[in-house]
C-alpha cells in the first residue's frame, strides 16, 4: 500500500531523524528471501557503510551508500521503523541496520511482498515513468503520453512505467477530483480534462504528503511512519473506501479495474 506520499513522508522523517552521514555498525537478517543477495554478501557490503544520501523514486526508497544501493520497495505491508538499540525484536521485524549512534532502523513486514534490492547503481529504476514529485513531471509531456496510449487512464496511472509513484488510492481520489471515470480510455481525454487530471494529480498528492499519509486502520499492518505514527490523510479521502460521493450524495460505486477496486461515482465521473 505505501504510494509515493507515504514513502515520501519516511523519507523526510528519516531526514529530521538525522540518519543521514550515519554509519551502519550492524545489520541483522532474520528472513534472508528479503533481500536480493546472499545474506553473507550483503552483511559484508553494507556493515561499515555510512549513508550519504537518501532518495526517493516513486515508490523506491533509496539509501546511497558510500558504493552501493540499497534499494528498498515496502510493497503491500513493508514499514521502516526507528528504534534504539535497546529494541527487543518482534514478530515480522526481519531485517534491522544499526548504526553508530545507537538507533536502529528495523524492516517489519507481516505480509513479506517487500524487497531489500542492493545494486551498484540506479539502472534497475531507468524503465520506471516520470516521479510525480520530480520537476520533470511537467503537463506537456504528461499529455503527449497519455495521447500514446489507448488504455483505461485507471490502468495508465496505475502503471509505474508510465509515471510514477500512484497507487490505488491516489488514483481513485485524484480521478474524482477531476471529474473522470477510471475507464476512460486515455486517447479520448480532451487537453482540457487532462489538465484538470494533471493538477488533480498534484494537489491530492501535496495534499497527502501534508497529511503525512494515509493509513487505512490502525493495525500494526497499515502505514505508519518511523516512529509507528499513523498518517492522517484517511480523514480527507472523498471517494476511495466512502459509501457516498461527497457532491451529489449519490451512491459511490465498485469496480474492478487492473484487478484493483476502483471507487467513484457513475454522475460526478464521466
Ligand atoms: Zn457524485
Amino acid at each position: 500500500m505505501p504510494e509515493i506520499a507515504e514513502v515520501e513522508t519516511i523519507k523526510n522523517d528519516l531526514f529530521a531523524a538525522k540518519i543521514l552521514s550515519q554509519k551502519i555498525v550492524d545489520v541483522k537478517i532474520f528472513k534472508p528471501s528479503l533481500i536480493n543477495t546472499s545474506k553473507k554478501a550483503f552483511v559484508h557490503k553494507v556493515k561499515n557503510s555510512r549513508i550519504i544520501n537518501i532518495k526517493r523514486i516513486g515508490k523506491y526508497l533509496i539509501f546511497v551508500l558510500e558504493d552501493k544501493f540499497l534499494i528498498i520497495h515496502l510493497r503491500m505491508t513493508g514499514h521502516i521503523f526507528l528504534k534504539d538499540q535497546n529494541h527487543i525484536f518482534q514478530k515480522h521485524e526481519h531485517i534491522a541496520l544499526i548504526f553508530e549512534n545507537k538507533k536502529m532502523l528495523v524492516y517489519f513486514d507481516p505480509r513479506r511482498f517487500g524487497k531489500f534490492y542492493l545494486r551498484d547503481d540506479l539502472s534497475s529504476l531507468d524503465k520506471l515513468g516520470c516521479d510525480i514529485l520530480s520537476k520533470s513531471f511537467i503537463f506537456d509531456s504528461f499529455y503527449e503520453k497519455l495521447k500514446s496510449k489507448k488504455k483505461n487512464i485507471k490502468t495508465l496511472l496505475l502503471d509505474q512505467n508510465f509515471i510514477a509513484g500512484l497507487g490505488n488510492i491516489y488514483v481513485d481520489e485524484a480521478l474524482f477530483l477531476a471529474k473522470m471515470h477510471p475507464e476512460k480510455i486515455s486517447l479520448n481525454i480532451t487537453k482540457e480534462k487532462a489538465k484538470d487530471l494533471f493538477f488533480s494529480i498534484k494537489k491530492i498528492i501535496s495534499k497527502a504528503i501534508k497529511n503525512r499519509g494515509t493509513s487505512l486502520g490502525k493495525s500494526r499492518s497499515n502505514f505508519s511512519s518511523i516512529y509507528e505514527d499513523f498518517g492522517n490523510f484517511q480523514n480527507h479521502l472523498l471517494v476511495h473506501t466512502k459509501k457516498t460521493c461527497p457532491n451529489c450524495f449519490s451512491e459511490i460505486k465498485k469496480i474492478k479495474v487492473s484487478q484493483r477496486t476502483s471507487h467513484f461515482c457513475e454522475k460526478c465521473q464521466n
